[in-house]
């Protein structure tokens, strides 16, 4: 694939900043920073320095964290800063097109419409446990689709895409189109990325984040696994610098190795929750279908919505409510939390079974 036929021409021909230089032991009086930070007054290279322009070793363990060699890894905040990287890259405002397959993540058409690119919806099947409908995709593509999003395992809806599903697209969309796989909630799955396929697809790009299962939402820290074609392109577009200094430190400080195994334990127990808080869900009256879950989070419909809106408040339980939203309708999505917060749930649920009469 060229990628210069699909990114944006402005950004294919962009001639990027110029940063300072940065050398280590030398007298820098080439960025215009503080000779010392008034913050850390027993160091002079510390927050009174730009950070690198991208966190190098960052990058690093994050590739090695996700399996991927670091020159097809982007270190991103949070996959958000991803995904807008991607439309304003690749998305002409007025011109182009992505593809979405609600109901899904809604920042993909938040951020289209930033860039005032047009997002075209084909629906998940919703009787049909909301599966992807891969040939109405494809047909639904025009000359101007440039990305089209496959979050897997969705948000809201919870379930895993298969490899085979998402193939089919990345093969259908060939040397036209990203195929953009949102992985957020990929370790919730037990399942395997399938980044293990850009090496074959270079128009394939995964999305990965520490926000869920790595317990790191407060750092922002996302990655894009992609060609070097596209990573070289979303650099361009990207602010230098965008790593602070504390981020980077507490992130590589989070991400030692001897760490790793508290992030797995961490998802092997919001697994054991999700299988708990399904079966006491199923068993509530008030309780009308729950979607199988490959996530940190169920989709639940409910008989009455506002009925469990007003217990869950009254408890001061924050869930997360499709109120008339058609698929949706009385449904919510409720993320799994930990025991003693799962319990006070379920009691909130089941303590209003006499007030819906
Ligand atoms: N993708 C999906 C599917 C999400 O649900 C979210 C956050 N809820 C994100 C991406 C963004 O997460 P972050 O920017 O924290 O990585």
């Amino acid at each position: 694939m060229s990628i210069d036929a699909i990114v944006r021409p402005e950004i294919a021909t962009l001639k990027a900043y110029v940063t300072a230089e940065q050398v280590s032991a030398t007298v820098r009086l080439n960025a215009n920073e503080a000779p010392h930070s008034p913050w850390q007054p027993d160091t002079r290279d510390g927050l009174n320095r730009y950070p690198e322009i991208r966190p190098r070793r960052l990058q690093a363990r994050l590739a090695q964290l996700f399996d991927a060699d670091p020159a097809r890894l982007l270190a991103t905040r949070g996959s958000s800063e991803a995904i807008d990287a991607l439309i304003r890259a690749f998305c002409r405002p007025y011109t182009d097109n992505i593809v979405v397959t609600p109901p899904t993540f809604s920042m993909y058409r938040v951020y289209a419409d930033v860039q005032a690119a047009e997002t075209i919806n084909v629906p998940l099947r919703a009787g049909n446990d909301f599966a992807l409908d891969t040939e109405s995709m494809l047909e639904a593509c025009t000359p101007e689709t440039k990305l089209v999003f496959v979050c897997s395992p969705n948000n809201p809806t919870g379930a895993l895409v298969s490899r085979d599903d998402i193939l089919a697209l990345v093969q259908g969309r060939a040397a036209q189109s990203l195929v953009v796989v949102d992985e957020a909630y990929l370790e919730f799955s037990g399942a395997r990325s399938v980044a293990d396929e850009i090496g074959r697809y270079d128009n394939l790009v995964v999305l990965r984040t520490l926000s869920k299962a790595w317990g790191l939402a407060g750092v922002r820290c996302g990655a894009l696994l992609a060609s070097p074609e596209v990573v070289a392109m979303l650099e361009r577009v990207l602010a230098p610098y965008s790593f602070s200094t504390p981020a980077t430190d507490c992130l590589l400080e989070a991400l030692d190795s001897t760490r790793v195994p508290d992030a797995r334990q961490l998802v092997k127990q919001i697994i054991a929750e999700r299988g708990r808080l399904e079966q006491q869900l199923a068993r509530l009256d008030c309780v009308r279908h729950i979607w199988h879950s490959d996530s940190n989070f169920l989709l639940v419909q409910f008989d009455d919505l506002a009925a469990v809106h007003r217990r869950v408040s009254k408890a001061r339980i924050l869930i997360r409510e499709f109120a008339g939203d058609g698929a949706l309708d009385h449904c919510a999505r409720i993320t799994v939390g930990d025991p003693d917060e799962n319990d006070m749930l379920l009691a909130a649920l089941a303590n209003g079974a006499e007030e819906i009469g």
